[in-house]
């Protein structure tokens, strides 16, 4: 057992409030070190020290998991951080999601350690090996001292305020609480890390007189910034991510978050971080300053968790490139411990639907596995007795939905078709079972129009709704049928025995083509889209009538989509995969609103939540729900790697692959990569409308053959050129 599991959570002797304390303790080192680790972790979100060397290279530490029953603690190597004589170990502790109010959610902490709800605690373990072999084990206890700090607010979703000139009254005794320490687990997902550094593009003087620093990316992060201003002058960010039609600065999309950082000088030059915090945002508005503005003085970084990059993809056309520039950014944003929806408003939640959607994209551009597992740890013991998986994770709230709570299996399937991993699905098996016979058990009532389901998200069938027109009930029996069918394909894959959900599939089957038939139902996009892309029609006639239908609907609003979060991940795949690949390019290449291409004609730099987060003529959807850093509709990248550049599974993981690019003339050359557990896979080809060259690199432990308009190759390892 490590040793943190002996140690103590302390708190400060009164209430924390909305200031970072510091826990400290002396640490004396009269001999040499061989090794010496820290575990360490907090009620809060922490940062550790020791003497005025940062430990470890995590940011937003413990993490964000279920906390009443998962808090993540760090294990960091700090031998090199240790001097002979005395060391001062610090953990500071801000309050993070677990100690404020987060949307939606009432707060979970009486059944941690029976603190004040805003009450923050650190509990930690220094386990030093010296030269001669003795072990010795520093552990968080009463003897650890106790004091505010400069930082005197952390909020995620208001931001930091730091104070230098602040000096604390004293330090007290820390409060030991009689808590245990069940709820620790070590530190399962990937660490959030900094990485990419933006500098400032362009200062801003808007027409309202603001002063405006625009870093050209929208992105998940902080500002740092140097600054020597004399005592007590302040310094002042907000942070947004548009400008208004007029050119001022606007984040009231940004709903209650207030998203600011204060910092308030002491007349020596500091570099200045937020540390508590983390903020969605190209722009920032400077509304104090000490001093000159100078671009050198601010740098955006960039956080998220640590992923690597596994996918590329690039093509003749910039507006699709760009578009790909987009979906990286919006993963990027949104993958901090948890996939969250996004990054500014008072949300910033790990909503189940959005992370389904995006989740096979994901998995192409980079490598998610341990990322998703540790947040499907989360799930699980989010799922209820009766197998309800709720909307958001973690939560507290039991609302299921539709296509958000499939993500439990929609999630793990994707993994498992990108990566072979079993332990995937060995993992979340019970989840699975659990979550299809709710479906089953429940089936009527939940298939019933009275049933709460969040439908087509933001479908465009009607102004005055987000709802959509597609039918919420059929929607709903529509990822039965899908979560018991890619639930039975993962049986399958661990053999284990399925009969039982193999006939509750087909009674979805049968009550989506009695109950739901063509013109018995309001027949959207969508409801085409899912019918194709789930194979719920009888043989080939039903299929092609299906596709024919949704082709004329199409073009019927002059080649547009009306599809939302649920239609849109599988719309182009329902054309292209039934004979009409040219309708999915001419609704890909739209430039025009509604598109994945409008966006980028308004200057996007990331993916927005609305088809139209800015109209045509400027104006905002609203303020209400409209972020511009939304991952969702990003979705369209694995299309992208599968069917533009056509590297698609045969097999999991790619052991077997089947090259299968769609050409269409209006692209003169694509290039995908995927870097897969067997080796990297490229996918290369160029067209000039009558003769296209391919290019396949398939690694040696890789089978793979390519299927070229109606043909198929065999390839062999090493790159395979075939011109048609
Ligand atoms: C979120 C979504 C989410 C939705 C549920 C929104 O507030 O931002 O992306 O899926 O609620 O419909």
């Amino acid at each position: 057992m490590e040793p943190i599991f002996s140690a103590k959570w302390i708190t400060a002797p009164a209430e924390t409030g909305e200031c970072v304390w510091e826990y400290g303790k002396n640490i004396c080192i009269s001999s040499g070190v061989r090794r010496a680790v820290l575990y360490s972790s907090a009620i809060g979100v922490y940062t550790a020290e020791i003497g005025d060397k940062k430990v470890g290279v995590y940011r937003l530490a413990p993490g964000w998991t279920q906390y009443d029953r998962r808090v993540q603690y760090q294990k960091t190597d700090v031998t090199s951080l240790l001097v002979r004589g005395e060391n001062e170990l610090k953990i500071s502790v801000g309050r993070g999601f677990l100690c404020q109010d987060v949307t939606h959610e009432s707060n979970p902490r009486e059944n941690l350690c029976g603190l004040a709800p805003s009450s923050t605690a650190a509990i930690a373990a220094l386990e030093i090996t010296y030269d001669d072999g003795r072990v010795d084990v520093v552990t968080t206890d009463g003897t650890w001292t106790v004091s505010e700090t400069a930082w005197r607010y952390s909020d995620m979703y208001n931001g930091d305020v730091y104070d230098a000139t602040f000096v604390p009254s004293g330090s007290f005794s820390a409060r030991v609480i009689d808590a245990n320490t069940d709820t620790l687990i070590a530190q399962e997902g990937e660490p959030i890390n900094e990485h990419e550094n933006l500098p400032v593009k362009e200062i801003i003087h808007t027409p309202k007189g603001e002063t405006v620093l625009d870093f050209g990316q929208n992105m998940t992060g902080f500002v740092r910034f140097r600054v020597a201003g004399r005592c007590g002058d302040a310094c002042h960010l907000t942070y947004g991510e548009a400008l208004d039609k007029y050119g001022n600065f606007y984040n009231e999309n940004y709903r209650a978050a207030r998203a600011e950082t204060e910092f308030i000088c002491d007349g020596r030059e500091h570099v200045f971080e937020p540390l508590y915090t983390f903020y969605g945002f190209r722009y920032v508005r400077v509304d104090k300053w000490a001093g000159e503005i100078k671009p050198d003085d601010f740098v955006a970084v960039a956080v998220h968790s640590e992923m690597e990059r596994t996918g590329r993809f690039e093509c003749s056309d910039e507006g699709i490139n760009q578009l790909y520039h987009n979906i990286i950014w919006g993963q990027k944003g949104n993958f901090l411990d948890v996939p969250t929806d996004c990054p500014q408003r008072d949300e910033r939640m790990g909503w189940t639907g959005d992370a389904e959607v995006f989740s096979g994209c994901a998995a192409l551009n980079f490598d998610v596995l341990k990322f998703f597992k540790k947040w499907l740890g989360d799930m699980r013991v989010c799922q209820k007795d009766d197998g309800r998986i709720p909307v958001v994770v973690p939560s507290h709230w039991a609302r299921s939905s539709a296509a958000w709570s499939d993500a439990c299996v929609i999630i793990p399937y994707n993994l498992y078709k990108y990566y072979g991993d079993k332990s995937i699905i060995e993992e979340n098996y019970d989840m699975m079972r659990r979550w299809v016979e709710y479906l089953e058990n429940n089936y009527e009532e939940y298939t019933s129009p009275e049933r709460f389901h969040y439908g087509d998200w933001l479908a465009l069938e009607r102004e005055d709704s987000c709802y959509g027109l597609t039918p919420k009930e059929f929607i709903a029996a529509a990822f039965a049928a899908r979560s018991t069918e890619l639930f039975i394909a993962m049986s399958d894959a661990l053999g284990r025995k399925s009969e039982r959900y193999r006939e509750f599939y087909s009674r979805c089957k049968r009550d989506i083509s009695e109950r739901f038939s063509q013109n018995k139902v309001t027949e959207t996009q969508t409801y085409f889209v899912l019918r194709l892309a789930f194979g719920l029609y009888d043989g080939d006639v039903e299929r092609k009538e299906l596709a024919q239908k949704l082709c004329d609907l199409i073009t019927s609003l002059g080649t547009r989509l009306s599809t939302g979060f649920v239609g849109t991940p599988y719309l182009l795949y329902a054309l292209s995969e039934n004979g009409y690949a040219d309708v999915a390019y001419s609704l890909l290449l739209r430039k025009e609103y509604p598109s994945w291409l409008y966006p980028i004609s308004r200057g996007a730099t990331t993916m927005w939540e609305h088809w139209d987060g800015i109209k045509e003529n400027g104006d905002f959807w609203g303020a209400d729900m409209n972020s511009f850093n939304h991952y969702a509709y990003g979705a369209v990248g694995e299309w992208m790697y599968t069917v533009m550049a056509g590297i698609s599974p045969a097999a999991a993981g790619f052991e077997k692959t089947v090259f299968r690019p769609r050409v269409d003339a209006r692209i003169a050359h694509v290039k995908a990569s995927v870097k897969t557990g067997y080796g990297t896979l490229v996918s290369e080809w160029e067209t000039d409308g009558k003769t296209t060259e391919f290019k396949f690199t398939v690694p040696k432990n890789i089978t793979a053959k390519a299927e070229l308009f109606g043909k198929e190759y065999s390839l062999s390892a090493g790159e395979n050129v075939i011109v048609i």
